[in-house]
């Protein structure tokens, strides 16, 4: 099984995803995870990285997908997976067909949770008391929020054209929209 969750920033991806896929039994890969994973280690693609994700803007698309080949070419990864935070561009969504196709295989899914603009912000700052990210300051979540709506949000649409797409409210306690994405789920899967 092959599934995407989107949303914009601060709309919950993380959580959700990783709890979907312990269901499914597949990893949840998350580009910003990875990112931050080698930053903390130092290595030159934390270094890389460390400049743009500081800044709220997008890490280039060649070391992106990059990354993200590597990952699912990985052992676990070859029954399904669940993509948390990729493809973020337009130029990363035909990259992704490409890897997708070469396995022979397809997307199955992809989950978008839906999150007014207000909660967001509050649900980000909560964020940056709670875990102290250093791309959870007002100027970096703006820039973030503003990269989302001009570069990511149209994705929905080629997803939507191409059938994929499963829209769920993601307002609310955690819980509650969990529930609704695996009702949402069922109605096109087996679970
Ligand atoms: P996230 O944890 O998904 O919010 O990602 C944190 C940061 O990592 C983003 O603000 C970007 O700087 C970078 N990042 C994560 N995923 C991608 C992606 N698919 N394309 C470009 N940059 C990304």
């Amino acid at each position: 099984m092959r599934l995407i969750i989107m949303g914009p920033p601060g709309a919950g991806k993380g959580t959700q995803a990783k709890t979907i896929a312990g269901h499914f039994g597949i990893p949840a890969i998350s580009t910003g995870d990875i990112f931050r994973a080698n930053v903390s280690a130092g290595t030159p693609l934390g270094v890389e990285a460390k400049r743009f994700m500081d800044a709220g803007e997008y890490v280039p698309d060649e070391i992106t997908n990059l990354m993200v080949r590597n990952r699912i070419d990985e052992e676990d990864a070859v029954p399904g997976f669940l993509l948390d935070g990729y493809p973020r561009t337009l130029q990363q969504v035909e990259e992704l067909d490409g890897m997708i196709a070469f396995t022979g295989h397809s997307l199955d899914t992809v989950l978008v949770l839906a999150v007014d603009d207000e909660e967001l912000v509050q649900r980000l700052l909560q964020r940056a008391q709670s875990e102290g990210r250093a791309d959870d300051t007002e100027e970096v979540i703006r820039r973030r929020q503003e990269l989302y709506n001009e570069q990511t949000a149209p994705l929905i649409d080629v997803y939507r054209e191409r059938g994929l797409l499963l829209e769920v409210d993601g307002m609310g306690e955690v819980d509650d929209v969990t529930e609704r994405l695996f009702e949402a789920l069922a109605t096109v899967h087996e679970s």
